[in-house]
């Protein structure tokens, strides 16, 4: 498939660019909080700006931690890998303290790069702000583009701009499916057995398990032929051996390698540890994926040194149940790494699930089903009395799954209504353990 343009963020600490990957991500999770100089991870987003889709990455901060020297060529370096991974870099400076040496240290580095640059001065909150950036053309540019990253001024036009010579939606066309292999994200915390697991699922398969290139830096890509089907697994297990800087904020940098390798994955396999409890930090990350609409399957390993009888899966079974609210039947795998038990059962439920996410449904028959339902249970009414009517439904995307209905007041669609009628799409196209996301728009 035609690979979407990837804009980087870069400059140097403290501009802004996090803030401005969250105002352009829209969403962030909260799973782990930011404390000055601790490591943050890339952040990668998919989003469309007027119907031309991208992929941002944040940089994050510069992680002091696997500096080996100073914080400058840290710095450097990361800027490099940001440069030589986009197609487009976003070079942000800080409006209102104007250039900094580390900025002209930023801009010596993109004058060595063909690829398109635009710089952006940040915390330009207020028009007369925007004067400002007239010292910044001391950096030798032709436009700086003023924004406020966390008042949102300034970034349609930048992203006007920015997109403007990337494909359209529908240029990316439709693949064969039969031809796409299939991106299962292998995520759990650390000694869950991640990395036992890909040995044995490529073990089986040994002939053809090969590394391939991966598009982030913190996941292993291996491909793997099984019964006539591509995968790629993307592994976060490896890298942590080779980095024995960050032996003590694993469970940290787990979190944040996981969150990339689901962006990149069609089904996420969420490895937890027979012997002990589901974590908060799991169900944080399954949740997430979910979100995402990325089919979640829970695997839980070492069930061969579990003591065991032949209920012992249920009460498994129900407690995850329990503590896993996102879907109402989450779908559980007892395995074990170790000895293969039901490890190949993971490759049947991947495709399965790959193919439900690539269900195209009409928008005639979509709306049908939304409109029956909005007779069969109304609406709750907006303030005032009003009524929610709903125009149209129609499914914009395949993978993930999502569906938009315009309405005229959908801020008065309250979640048990929305998921109301998630259970009836879900109900109505068998699509269980396939996330379905509903987004209602206004439209009067
Ligand atoms: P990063 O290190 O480049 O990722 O920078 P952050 O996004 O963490 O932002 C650094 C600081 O600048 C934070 O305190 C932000 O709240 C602040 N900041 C970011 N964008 C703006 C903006 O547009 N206006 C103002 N006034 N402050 C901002
Ligand atoms: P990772 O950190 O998630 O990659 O975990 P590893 O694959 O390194 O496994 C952690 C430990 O659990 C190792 O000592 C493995 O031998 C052990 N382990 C992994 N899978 C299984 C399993 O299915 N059964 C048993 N008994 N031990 C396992």
């Amino acid at each position: 498939m035609k690979k979407k343009p990837i804009v980087s963020i870069i400059g140097r600490p403290n501009v802004g660019k996090s803030t401005l990957f969250n105002r352009l991500a829209r969403k962030r999770i909260a799973i782990v909080e930011d404390t000055p100089g601790v490591t943050r991870d890339r952040n990668y987003y998919d989003i469309q700006w007027e119907n031309r889709p991208f992929t941002i990455v944040d940089t994050g901060g510069f992680e002091s931690e696997v500096a080996t020297d100073s914080l400058e060529s840290s710095m450097v370096e990361q800027t490099k890998v940001a440069i030589e991974e986009a197609d487009v870099v976003v070079f942000l400076l800080d409006g209102i303290t104007g250039v900094a040496p580390d900025d002209q240290v930023i801009m010596d580095l993109l004058r060595r790069t063909e690829k398109p640059v635009f710089v952006v001065a940040n915390k330009l909150d207020t028009p007369r702000h925007e004067d400002m950036t007239a010292n910044l053309y001391e950096l030798g540019v032709d436009k700086i583009f003023a924004v406020s990253a966390s008042h949102g001024r300034g970034i349609g036009e930048l992203l006007d701009e920015l997109t403007q010579d990337f494909p359209l939606l529908e240029e990316y066309g439709d693949v064969d499916e039969e031809e796409v292999p299939i991106r299962l994200a292998i995520i759990g915390r650390p000694n869950v057995g991640k990395s036992s697991l890909i040995n044995t699922l490529c073990g089986e398969n040994r002939a053809v398990a090969s590394p391939v290139p991966g598009t982030t830096r913190d996941t292993l890509h291996t491909a793997i032929r099984h019964n006539g089907r591509d995968f790629i697994l993307l592994d976060t297990a490896g890298i942590r051996r080779k980095s024995r800087a960050f032996e003590h904020s694993i469970e940290r940098y787990s979190v944040f390698r996981s969150i990339a390798a689901i962006e990149e994955a069609h089904v996420v396999l969420l490895l937890v540890d027979a012997q002990e409890p589901i974590a908060d930090q799991d169900l944080k990350v399954a949740s997430y994926a979910w979100e995402a609409g990325k089919p979640v399957i829970i695997g839980v390993n070492k069930w061969d040194i579990v003591d065991k009888d032949d209920r012992t899966y249920l009460q498994y079974q129900k407690n995850i149940q329990s503590r896993f609210k996102v879907s109402s039947k989450p779908c559980i795998l007892f395995l074990s790494a170790l000895t293969g038990q039901r490890t190949h059962k993971i490759y049947d439920l991947a495709e399965k699930f790959y193919r439900k996410t690539r269900l195209r449904i009409p928008t005639t028959e979509i709306n049908e089903l939304i409109q029956k339902a909005a007779i069969k249970h109304p609406p709750p009414s907006h303030t005032g009395g009003k009524r929610v009517k709903f125009f149209y439904a129609t499914q914009i995307s395949r993978h993930p799954f999502i569906v938009v209905i315009f309405c005229n007041y959908p801020e008065s669609v309250h979640f048990s209504y929305k998921r109301y009628l998630t259970n009836v799409v879900t109900e109505a196209y068998s699509l269980h353990n396939v996330p379905v996301i509903l987004k209602f728009r206004k439209k009067k």
